[in-house]
């Protein structure tokens, strides 16, 4: 019998419904392959939320969210919305989404797709083999922590407060040692021990948590080492686990090693099933309505869906294989064509990784 799955989309602004569109048709083959029935409840938020009825993040919306079993969304924002006061601004949306969803872990994978090594930053002998995750925490840290801004005898000041507590960074820790497991057995925790008491707490929550976890290897990194490490050898990380900033700053670094932002999805987990999955890339308003951004971090995006909120890891795989062959025979979108080459249009993409999941049938 099928399995019924209620999948919230969120289109979102620029590029957000072309991308969508190309991860919900590959959904649909994927229910047809494997034995699901997928109830997509569409709704809005971010900039054209603000548009239609004056809120980034409508009731309905949160509601619909709330009660599915899993979230897919494109991006939001775009100029038009960039001189909103803070509480009409798009990006408010995927704060107090991912507030109200209590979405603690952003994983992000990078893995080098074969026939991509040229497009790197990095040399192709340095990014060969690369293949990790990072694992960030969310909604802790210094952009949660107390902020002031007041006026001193020394002048003006300002100040962010960096506070976790032991369980907010046991429970992301523990995640990261379970992912650890079903990967390389590799972890390394990113910090600033010589120097923060946050990190000093963080390092002793790792340390206590692996005893539960023999058979993984951990290694303990300082960010500014971890940093240039990433660019040295990248291929040396499995799991990467790391705080709120850290991991903002990171992830994006690990990002460009692929060669296009185009194929980096990610996922954002809480304590249940329920999972916020969504492209890395932002609207794109440079090539919104053009039918040329590249849907495969969306696509991907849905692997990664497959993988963490209904426990299939075949189907997972057959997308990322689907992608990955389809990318591999040279047939991409513009972000990847070599010069003089014909690209692919966002559609043409997503009819491509559908037919090659048929063949695979
Ligand atoms: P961006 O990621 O939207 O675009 C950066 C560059 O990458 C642009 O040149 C764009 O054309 C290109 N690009 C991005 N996605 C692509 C794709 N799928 N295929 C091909 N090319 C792609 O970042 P930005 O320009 O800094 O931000 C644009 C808007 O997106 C802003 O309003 C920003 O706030 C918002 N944003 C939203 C999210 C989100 O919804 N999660 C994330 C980041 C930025």
């Amino acid at each position: 019998m099928n399995q019924v799955k209620k999948i919230a989309v969120i289109p979102g602004d620029g590029i957000g419904p072309e991308i969508v569109a190309e991860a919900v048709k590959v959904l649909r083959q994927i229910e047809k392959m494997f034995g699901y029935t997928f109830d997509f409840q569409y709704v809005i938020a971010g900039g054209s939320a603000i548009d239609q009825v004056g809120n980034p993040l409508p009731e309905e919306t949160l509601s619909t969210c709330l009660a599915a079993d899993a979230v897919l969304l494109g991006a939001v924002g775009g100029p038009k919305w960039d001189q909103n006061p803070p509480e009409l601004r798009p990006e408010k949306a995927l704060l107090a989404l991912r507030k109200e969803l209590g979405l603690y872990a952003n994983l992000r994978p990078v893995s080098l797709i074969e026939g991509l090594e040229k497009r790197s930053t990095l040399r192709p002998d340095v990014v060969e083999g690369v293949d990790l995750i990072v694992v960030r925490e969310l909604t802790g840290g210094i952009y949660f922590g107390e902020k002031q801004r007041n006026q001193s005898e020394q002048g003006e000041f300002a100040s962010d407060l960096l506070i976790y507590y032991d369980y907010e960074i046991e429970r992301i820790v523990r995640l990261s040692f379970e992912m650890a497991m079903k990967r390389r057995k590799f972890l390394t925790s990113v910090d600033k021990a010589n120097v923060l008491e946050s990190s000093r707490l963080w390092r002793s929550v790792v340390e206590r948590v692996a005893k539960d976890y023999p058979e993984v290897t951990v290694e303990h990194m300082l960010v500014d080492n971890c940093a240039m490490q990433i660019v040295r050898q990248p291929a040396h990380f499995d799991v990467v686990v790391t705080e709120n900033m850290f991991g903002d700053i990171l992830s994006d670094e690990a990002a460009v090693i692929t060669g296009s932002i185009g194929l980096l999805p990610s996922a954002s987990l809480g304590e249940g099933q329920m999972a916020l999955y969504e492209p890395i890339h932002g609207s794109a308003p440079d090539i919104a309505g053009k039918g040329i951004a590249n849907p495969s971090a969306t696509i991907l995006s849905t692997a990664m869906m497959m993988r963490y909120s209904f426990g299939d890891e075949k189907a997972a795989q057959a997308i990322e294989e689907a992608v990955k062959a389809v990318i591999g025979r040279g047939e991409v979108t513009v972000d990847l064509a070599p010069a003089g080459q014909q690209a692919l249009s966002t559609a043409e993409f997503g009819d491509r990784v559908v037919e090659q999941l048929v063949q695979r049938k």
